[in-house]
This record gives structure tokens, C-alpha cells and sequence, in this order.
């Protein structure tokens, strides 16, 4: 199974704009789509992909921001509370969940570039290395699962939201990644999701759905994404059911 996860990715931009995103357009037509709710507080990437990859409440992993420090990340990965720590093997790159990332089978060089940078440059770079690695993680890691998380969405949102043409050139790289990786997708179960959605800063702040910075103009929304070839899962704490139930009704190849 594959699941690529698309930091922060969220309707209210691709929806309206699917004639600029012709690889959403695509996946939209042939697959199962939903609004992702991310039904944990705070809605921020650190909780949300814990539970969305242990199945676990934030009461539980006891996570509500990312986990930082050598030690307290060390200590999270001796729990084994991922799904990626109950399959065969699993290639799992980038996921944001400590800093810096969650990578099993994967070595991720210049993390702080791929995850944390807000120069554009940067941005576009770090999707370009992931895409070229999840294709790789694919075709030749002969893995059970391979999961992936770009966290460009994330990052120009956080900066661009009131700039609607800089962001769509960010949603525009999302789906040139999407684009590369579909061929890939044939035959086989997969789910892209977000972690949350996104919206203005100011309505982040007055709902307190999370703390937004001051030179942020947008912040998190519970709303999120998700797309799969089987009816995917409504809330983010069903996705790592999900991605269990999947792994065990296999398709096999082909279908
Ligand atoms: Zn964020």
C-alpha cells in the first residue's frame, strides 16, 4: 500500500482551480474522495499524523506539538506504536511528527531544507527529491507499505495564503508530484491524504484551532483531504484502521 500524505492540503484551494491541477483532476474522476476531519486537538501536523499512523488519541501518544530533541524522539520511536512497526517492511520518508521527521528505511539529508525551509526555492526542491524517492521506494524497495509526507502545502500556506497566485504555484508543484507518481499507483491500494486543512490566520485564531504565528497568514482547519481507489476513511483518527484494513485485504496485483 502506498500513502502520501500532502501537509495542510485542503479542498477550499483545488477544488476551484482543478483546471490548473490536472493530476487532482485525474485522481478525482477515476478514484474515492472525501473531506479528512481532523477530529484531534490542537490541529497541528505533530498530533495529527501521530494518530492518523498510530490509531491512537493525542491522550494516548501524548503528542501535541512535534516531538523535539534527540531523547524524547528516541524514546517515541522505542514505543513502536506506528502502523509502519506492524508490517513486514515499510519505506516510511519525511513524516512530521518529530523534528526532525519520522524516516524508516530512509535516509533524509538536509531535513531542515525538505521540511522546515520557507524560501520558494527550497520548497520546490525538497517535492522534486520526494517524488524521485517514493518513485524509487516503489518500483525497488519492496516494501509492504511506503509512505511519504510533502510538506510544501504546509509551508506556502503558512506564507502565501492572502498571495493566491504564489500559492497555486505551489499547488501546481503538489500535482506535477502527483502526476509522476500515478503511473506508479496501477494496480495498487493507496490513500493521499492531508492532516488538516487550511483557512485565513485570522480564522485559525479566533477558533483557536491552533497557535499562528505573527508573519503567518494562514493557519490550520480541521479540514483535510482524502483520496484512495476504496471509499476512504472521514476523520483522522480512522485512517490508521484504515491503512491496517487495507494492508490485510491486500488486492493483489492487477485488479
Ligand atoms: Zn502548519
Amino acid at each position: 500500500m502506498i500513502v502520501i500524505g500532502l501537509d495542510g492540503a485542503t479542498w477550499t484551494v483545488i477544488k476551484p482551480a482543478l483546471g490548473k491541477l490536472p493530476a487532482f483532476k485525474a485522481l478525482l474522476e477515476r478514484f474515492h474522495h472525501t473531506t479528512l476531519t481532523c477530529d484531534i486537538r490542537p490541529i497541528h501536523s505533530g498530533p495529527s499524523w501521530a494518530t492518523i499512523f498510530s490509531g491512537q488519541a493525542p491522550s494516548e501518544h501524548g503528542i501535541m506539538h512535534f516531538v523535539m530533541g534527540q531523547e524524547a524522539r528516541e524514546e517515541l520511536l522505542r514505543k513502536k506504536i506506528f502502523v509502519w512497526d506492524r508490517v513486514g517492511r515499510a519505506i516510511v520518508m519525511g513524516v512530521p511528527i518529530s523534528l526532525p521527521p519520522i524516516n524508516v528505511n530512509y535516509r533524509m539529508d538536509e531535513w531542515e531544507k525538505h521540511v522546515l525551509s520557507v524560501r520558494e526555492d527550497e520548497m520546490f526542491q525538497s517535492t522534486k527529491m520526494l517524488i524521485r524517492d517514493v518513485i524509487g521506494a516503489i518500483e525497488y524497495g519492496d516494501a509492504d507499505l511506503v509512505v511519504a509526507v510533502f510538506s510544501e502545502p504546509d509551508r506556502a500556506q503558512h506564507m502565501f495564503w492572502r498571495e493566491p497566485e504564489t500559492l497555486m504555484k505551489h499547488y501546481q508543484s503538489i500535482d506535477r508530484a502527483l502526476a509522476a507518481i500515478l503511473p506508479h499507483l496501477e494496480g495498487k491500494d493507496f490513500l493521499i491524504l492531508s492532516d488538516h486543512g487550511f483557512t485565513d490566520a485570522d480564522e485559525t485564531r479566533k477558533n483557536k484551532w491552533d497557535t499562528v504565528r505573527d508573519n503567518q497568514t494562514g493557519g490550520h482547519h480541521p479540514e483535510g483531504i482524502a483520496i484512495s481507489n476504496i471509499p476512504p476513511p472521514e476523520c483522522t483518527s480512522k485512517v490508521c484502521g484504515f491503512i491496517e484494513t487495507t494492508l490485510r485485504n491486500k488486492r493483489g496485483d492487477g485488479k
